[in-house]
């Protein structure tokens, strides 16, 4: 069982009390109580805290050093001292390898910290014999600046130790690739394990410690109360990440993207997972910008099969690069992502075969369609007007052309309107030009960033440029009703928005993973959800 294991600090017993009884109101089953970040709490005070919680809940004592990222600012013979007279509160003693290794005297004291029962406790009607049987050592091992040159000489190093139940190693993750590693010694450790990537990348291990049988995870009791950086909440785990659900079997699919955070995808497509029963998880795969990034980590993720990898999102600034890669390494590649020259999903076959599609040019011609009435020919013969160059811009120029509308482009750099326009037979416009252009056009599609938050007061056209009742599409879907959408119904425009765009991508996502249909207005929902908690 991977433990799902709240971190806790806070200032009294009372306010410790509170979180630990949120914390296991949300779903944690295990505590660790940071006693480095404790303040105001008597050895009494932990005592009433062992007692008061259910006997199958462990906790973890730590008073983490400052030199390992935590804040005890004493002496370490102070903290070992502090160690024997908590210990017998705790069912798990966490000591920093580098302590253990100070010296045999260290080692002794600490193994009386393991020992030492406490009269006074007993819970479920054991003897204070029993409880000091159950104590156990973590030995952990934390560097903020990044791996440990010699990650796995030390892990093998601290794993031998006869007193140590459980490893805990915690880096700074230096890319999503660290992630790999952290599972791969998961994977195959000889002990218990904890394998963290600390930081904005490490989310993977984190998550996907639960599918190589990991001793746990920490998470945080909410956003404001982490205890390390780039701790998940137990929420994010429980709600977004599915981590009941994760077992050895669970598939894997994520979003490629930098920068990944604000990225809706994977809860909507987990809630999809979710609602469909399905054991796959998606993961935000954070891929610095660069072609030789991007390969690089495609390339480490199909050296690991047994990571379980079946299937990615591609965004920005990466759906060329997944072009040329998939291109370069004999994948496939569907007419829709040669056409629109953009790969935006990767499926990958038993046999490891990666084929590259676009689904942003079905989802943007199905919201143009809609637009205009509906209908395979809704298009045809359309005068539209394109605003913005850039990566939705080109599956909405490519879906105008090959359904018989002209696209007039028009975007803040000129010069790439142009190219635009040359490349997939549109014309070209100058950005200075595009009211006028508006007011002759029967659909008007936004493909610029203008609009989104939190520049939510702008509008990429003028109110008055759309008062002739253009049909009018929106890709940004942040906010969903944008300043342009809302003044295009005033003016009684058949409007779509960017989430149903982003929906409709995602739905045919889905379906090439999993041959499945799922509704996209189910996905907006998700989606929406997502949003009104951001
Ligand atoms: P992109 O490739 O970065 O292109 C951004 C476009 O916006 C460029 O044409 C850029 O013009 C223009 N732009 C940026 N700031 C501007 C400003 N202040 N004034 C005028 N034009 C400006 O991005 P993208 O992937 O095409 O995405 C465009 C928008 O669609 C974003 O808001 C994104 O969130 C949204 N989106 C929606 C979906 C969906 O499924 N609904 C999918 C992806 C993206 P320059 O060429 O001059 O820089």
């Amino acid at each position: 069982m991977t433990r799902l294991i709240a971190s806790i600090g806070g200032e009294g017993a009372g306010e410790i009390r509170n979180r630990i009884d949120a914390a296991l109101a949300r779903g944690a089953d295990a505590i660790e109580l940071r006693a480095d970040l404790i303040g105001g709490m008597s050895a009494d005070d932990y005592r009433a805290v062992r007692l008061q919680l259910p006997d199958d809940v462990p906790i973890i004592l730590t008073i983490r050093s400052a030199r390992e990222g935590g804040q005890w600012d004493g002496g370490d013979d102070e903290r070992v001292s502090r160690l024997i007279e908590l210990g017998p509160f705790a069912d798990y003693i966490d000591v920093e390898l580098e302590l253990w290794r100070r010296s045999a005297n260290v080692r002794q004291k600490i193994g009386l910290a393991l020992r030492r029962a406490d009269p006074a406790y007993g819970h479920g009607g054991e003897d204070a014999s029993t409880l000091v049987r159950r104590r156990k050592l973590i030995l952990s091992r934390h560097d903020a600046s990044g791996r440990p040159p010699t990650l796995q000489k030390e892990y093998l190093s601290a794993a031998g130790q006869n007193a140590c139940a459980v490893v805990k190693f915690a880096w700074t993750a230096r890319s999503v690739r660290d992630n790999f590693e952290a599972l791969e010694l998961l994977r195959e450790a000889p002990k218990p394990s904890v394998m963290i990537c600390m930081g904005a990348d490490g989310d993977m291990s984190r998550i996907v410690a639960k599918k190589f049988g990991a001793f746990g995870t920490f998470a945080a009791l909410d956003a404001t109360h982490q205890t390390a950086p780039g701790q998940l909440t137990i929420e994010e785990l429980k709600r977004d990440y599915r981590w009941d659900a994760i077992d050895p079997s669970t598939e894997l699919y994520g979003v490629i993207a930098d920068p990944v955070t604000h990225s809706l995808s994977p809860a909507v497509h987990n809630a999809a997972f979710e609602q469909a029963g399905m054991n796959r998880l998606y993961l935000k795969c954070p891929v610095r910008a660069g072609h030789e990034s991007f390969k690089a980590f495609l390339v480490e993720v199909r050296s690991r099969p047994w990571l379980g990898f079946r299937g990615f999102s591609v965004t920005i600034p990466h759906k060329e690069n997944a072009l040329r890669h998939l291109d370069e390494c004999g994948g496939r590649l569907t007419d829709d992502a040669r056409r629109v020259g953009a790969v935006n999903t990767i499926a990958i076959d038993d046999d490891a075969t990666l084929t590259g599609h676009n689904t942003d040019l079905a989802a943007a011609v199905a919201c143009m369609e809609a637009a205009c009435g509906g209908g395979v020919d809704a298009l045809r013969g359309r005068h539209a007007l394109v605003l913005g160059a850039g990566g939705v811009a080109r599956a909405v120029v490519a879906g105008l052309i090959d359904r018989g509308a002209s696209a007039l482009i028009a975007n803040r750099t000129d010069a790439r309107a142009t190219a635009l326009a040359a490349e997939f037979g549109g014309a070209a416009v100058a950005w200075a030009q595009r009211h006028r252009s508006a007011s002759r056009a029967d659909l008007i599609v936004n493909c610029s960033s203008v609009g989104m938050w939190p520049n939510v007061d702008q509008s990429p056209i003028s109110a008055d440029a759309i008062s002739h009742g253009p049909a009018v599409v929106d890709a940004v879907y942040r906010p969903r009703k944008t300043r342009l959408l809302s003044d295009a119904m005033a003016r009684r425009c058949v409007t779509v928005d960017g989430l149903a765009m982003f929906a409709r991508q995602a739905a045919e996502q889905f379906r090439i993973w999993t041959g499945q249909q799922v509704d996209w207005d189910q996905l907006v929902q998700f989606a929406d959800d997502r949003l009104s908690r951001v």
